[in-house]
């Protein structure tokens, strides 16, 4: 058994999916199918959720769009008679439905029930669209596999039910080829739960270690992992092979191109994560696993964008390291604030955090009487791994850095934004 996982990037148009279909096509072996929204959707659907909890009527125009953008796909891939239009009708009029009825409650349970339709409308499309290519597969709604708790946008997989589900669900002797959703989930009570942003990658590796898959291919807008996102350094190179504990290292300091909880699920089960181009699908791509032959190590250059950087001071004056800091940090785990950075003195503490400002303002709200607070905001994290002096001139020239810390393998340098 294998899982492939196809993301918004590869599966934007009708072109990426014929694609898709190539690729599925030439797989010999046992296969799990994930696929998350169809190319931007996911931040469509932000819009659609934001403009609804704010009774603005422009919700309706911007899901119409949505729609249309499926819609013109759905044109282009089948017969007009394919009952596949059919379904993603009947799946916008439900969602529709929702939003002309549900009461608007608390914005992160409302977020899962509405912007986790974008990977069952993908995942329909191409299931069927593999059918009538010749790629016979059973279509999965995981949100019914896929058993979370209720901590909705980041929600936590209850393990015993999903595996048992997983192992019952996509069991070879019922099928070849199975196309699933990433990202999404379900809770027992049968609410839909996410798994947080770029979370397919997440599902496709929990689905490998359940089922002990032999391996896990990532299929890319890139030629595999590189050691700096392309976008920001054109002359980014391509990394053959790297270890798990380099790539959760890289995943965690910001490296947008793998979801940071992509890889203890494969360590854990010694399953080799392949990084592959979905435009040269024969190329080599990067191979993640455990002991990697080619020893070769160069810089690898990431960026964590939107973050603060906030020095707490006790007021008292009493040391941050004792009871403090596990005082500070469970009112952080409380808020959902995700901490990227720590650095403490005698009596002061800086953090480095996404800049979510809603989450921030609970925070300080709870800790103004004890603590004295500096922000920085539109501050970014550049780390260097493997780092010497020319990279570190290559990417801190001209940039105000407010805080540097160093290990024998690893650099970090909070900026100012440029
Ligand atoms: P998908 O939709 O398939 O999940 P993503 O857009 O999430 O794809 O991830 C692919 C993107 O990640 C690339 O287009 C690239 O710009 C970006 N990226 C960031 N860091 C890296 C890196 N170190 N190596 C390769 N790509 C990177
Ligand atoms: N569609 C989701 C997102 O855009 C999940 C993913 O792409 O991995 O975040
Ligand atoms: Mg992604």
């Amino acid at each position: 058994m294998r899982v492939f996982k196809f993301g918004g990037a590869s599966v934007k148009d009708a072109q990426g999916i014929r694609n898709l279909a190539g690729i599925v096509s030439g797989e010999k072996d046992d296969l799990v199918v994930v696929i998350s929204a169809f190319g931007k959707t996911t931040n469509a659907l932000e819009i659609v959720l934001r403009t609804w909890m704010n009774n603005e009527d422009s919700y309706k125009d911007h899901l119409e769009n949505i729609y249309d953008y499926h819609d013109s796909i759905v044109e282009e891939l089948f017969r007009s008679d394919n009952p596949v239009k059919i379904r993603i009708n009947n799946s916008f009029s439900d969602l529709k439905n929702h939003l002309t009825t549900a009461a608007k409650s608390d914005y992160d349970f409302e977020y899962d029930q509405i912007v986790s339709y974008g990977e069952i409308w993908s995942t329909l499309i191409v299931s069927e669209y593999l059918n009538i290519t010749g790629n016979n597969n059973i279509w999965t709604d995981i949100r019914k596999v896929l058993i979370t708790d209720e901590r909705y946008r980041d929600a936590n997989v209850i393990w015993d039910i999903t595996s048992d589900n997983v192992r019952r669900v996509f069991n070879p002797e019922s099928s070849q080829l199975f196309v699933t959703q990433g990202f999404i989930g379900g809770t027992l009570s049968g609410h839909y739960t996410t798994l947080s942003r770029e979370g397919s990658d997440y599902t496709a590796a929990l689905l490998a270690n359940i089922l002990d898959a032999e391996s896990v291919i990532f299929w890319k807008d890139v030629p595999g992992l590189l050691n700096a996102d392309p976008r920001w350094l054109p002359d980014a190179r391509r990394l053959e092979q790297m270890s798990y504990r380099e790539a959760v290292e890289m995943t965690f300091s910001g490296a947008k191109v793998i979801h940071p909880k992509t890889i203890k699920p494969l360590q854990n089960k010694n399953i080799p994560l392949y990084v592959k181009s979905f435009i040269a699908p024969l190329e080599e791509g990067t191979v993640v696993v455990a002991e990697p032959e080619v020893k070769r190590i160069i810089p690898v250059f990431i960026k964590k964008e939107n973050q603060m950087l906030i020095s707490f001071l006790p007021k008292d004056f009493s040391f941050v390291m004792g009871d403090n800091l596990a005082g500070l940090f469970s009112l952080f785990f409380r808020y959902g604030i995700k901490v990227n950075l720590v650095e403490a003195s005698a009596v002061s503490i800086d953090v480095c955090i996404d800049d979510e400002r809603l989450k921030i303002d609970a925070l300080m709200n709870n800790l103004h009487q004890e603590y004295t607070a500096i922000y920085n905001d539109n501050v970014e994290i550049l780390t260097i791994r493997h780092y010497n002096a020319e990279a570190v001139e290559h990417i801190t020239y001209g940039r105000e850095i407010l805080l540097e810390q160093r290990t024998r393998s690893t650099v970090r340098y909070v900026v100012r934004k440029l």
